[in-house]
């Protein structure tokens, strides 16, 4: 069973159940042990690409998976892991910290207030960014779930994507139709 030190579990305003701080909680504490299932690699891509699957466009994306070393990984879809609970923000209060290739734990960014939720950034690559749509609603938030290093990335491929989509838009208006009373006008 995880430690309740620092959080309890509660109905999330952003997605389903989520962690919040039982406590004031200061910078840099451990707050919360991520448990789990260590896996070798190749059957952690396996359970992940299922829970991707399943996960697609629903803007819930959760992902139960951690890096723990270069051979294993955590998986963390387990009942007994509460961590596997922490949401997504794009303006994050925790992150995940490995400690010696053995245990994967979050660490408070920044102090944290009693009843805050507990937030990281689930940081997924660019690859698939359209299936992660984001509604975390924070200032920052970029409309989809990357990782905060890939942002600039991302938002140009935001901006191309929406310019194609303009295009479109005014090529699809009927250009033809002057001609074609044109053309009737010579017939009568
Ligand atoms: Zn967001």
């Amino acid at each position: 069973m995880a430690d309740k030190k620092y959080h309890v579990i509660r109905d999330s305003g952003i997605h389903g159940r989520g962690l919040f701080a039982s406590k004031f909680i200061p910078k840099d504490t451990w707050i919360v042990e991520y448990l789990g299932e260590k896996v070798n690699k190749e059957e952690s891509e396996r359970r992940s690409d299922l829970l991707l699957e399943k996960s697609k466009n629903n803007g819930g994306a959760r992902v139960y998976t951690f890096i723990l070393s270069d051979d294993l990984d955590i998986d963390g879809d387990f009942e007994y892991n509460d961590a596997r609970l922490v949401n997504h923000s794009c303006d994050p209060n925790v992150e995940a910290q490995v400690w010696d290739e053995k245990e994967i734990w979050f660490i408070a960014l920044h102090d944290i207030q009693p009843g805050e939720e507990l937030l990281y950034n689930y940081g997924f690559d660019l690859e698939s960014w359209q299936e992660h749509p984001c509604g975390c609603g924070s200032v920052r938030c970029p409309g989809y779930i990357v990782d905060e290093d890939l942002w600039p990335k991302l938002r140009k491929k935001i901006s191309a994507r929406m310019a194609w989509k303009t295009r479109r838009r005014k090529s699809s208006t009927p250009a033809v139709r002057p001609k074609t009373e044109a053309v009737c006008e010579k017939a009568a």
